[in-house]
């Protein structure tokens, strides 16, 4: 089992996972000719792909979705609720590769596990399980929840959003103040600080490798990002590099992480 981020962040998310022979897509916000262009540059040819599975409706997670889908042939996954709002979106995408689901679900070796998480339109993380490994993507979510929590629990890996200093977001933008309180809502992003309080939750059950994701680009930085939940994480006795690791996921191709 392994995964890379090959887009984080505002303008476009995209991760390739590998579980039990089959490789997938999870998100495909950049164009469909970026997305084959990274494919190439980690040795994947895109006629590989068996999924493309869908967070939500934004488009910095399906811009490619449509020519991706069509061009390769690949069905496409996502939760029949977010389907309500993709429909009128994914024009290219035949009737045969629009697939829903309702819970747990499996396309090769594995199970896929969504969870629903609180943004403005619907939208789910998920967890890749595969023989006692277990990875999740967690990113565009307002606020965490028991559900989430109990759902990403065990993750040996987790991509967690840090999407925003709240400092930065508040006084350092020129954002109309309602845009500010959208991201800040309980619908809208995760702050470094409430990722913090993922991040300590996770390493108390047994996770040892974090990813920050979907940082804005105008609202954080990765060494903000990295250094606030460092910090905070040490608060409680946890420390990066000892306990867990931490890593930022840019806009740009990230390293492989392997699940032996
Ligand atoms: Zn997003
Ligand atoms: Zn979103």
């Amino acid at each position: 089992m392994r995964v890379i981020n090959l887009a984080s962040g505002s303008d476009g998310n995209v991760t390739y996972i590998e579980m039990g022979g089959k490789k997938y897509l999870l998100d495909v916000g950049l164009s469909c000719a970026k997305v084959v262009e990274r494919l190439e540059k980690i040795g994947v040819n895109p006629n590989e792909i068996s999924a493309i599975i869908i967070s939500h409706e934004h488009s910095d997670h399906i811009k490619g979705v449509d020519v991706f889908s069509s061009k390769f042939n690949v069905p496409v996954y996502a939760h029949q609720s977010v389907w309500l709002g993709l429909d009128n979106k994914l024009l290219k995408v035949s009737d045969k590769n629009r697939i829903s689901f309702d819970g747990d679900f499996s396309i090769g070796g594995g199970t896929i596990c969504p969870v629903e998480v609180p943004h403005d339109v619907k939208c789910f993380g998920f967890s890749f399980l595969d023989d006692g490994r277990k990875i999740s993507v967690v990113t565009d979510l307002g606020h965490l929840n028991d559900a989430i929590l109990s759902s990403i629990k065990g993750s040996q890996l987790v991509y967690i959003e840090a999407n925003y200093d709240k400092i930065m977001l508040m006084k350092g933008t020129n954002y109309p103040l309602s845009l500010k309180m959208r991201i800040d809502g309980p619908n809208g992003h995760l702050s470094n600080l409430d990722s913090a309080d993922a991040v300590k939750y996770l390493s108390a059950t047994g996770t040892r490798q974090i990813i920050l994701s979907h940082l804005s680009k105008e609202n954080n930085t990765p060494s903000i990002a990295y250094n606030t939940i460092c910090g905070e994480i040490q608060k409680d006795g946890i420390q990066e590099g000892v306990d867990l690791r931490v890593d930022v996921a840019t806009p740009n191709i990230g390293a492989f992480f392997r699940l032996k």
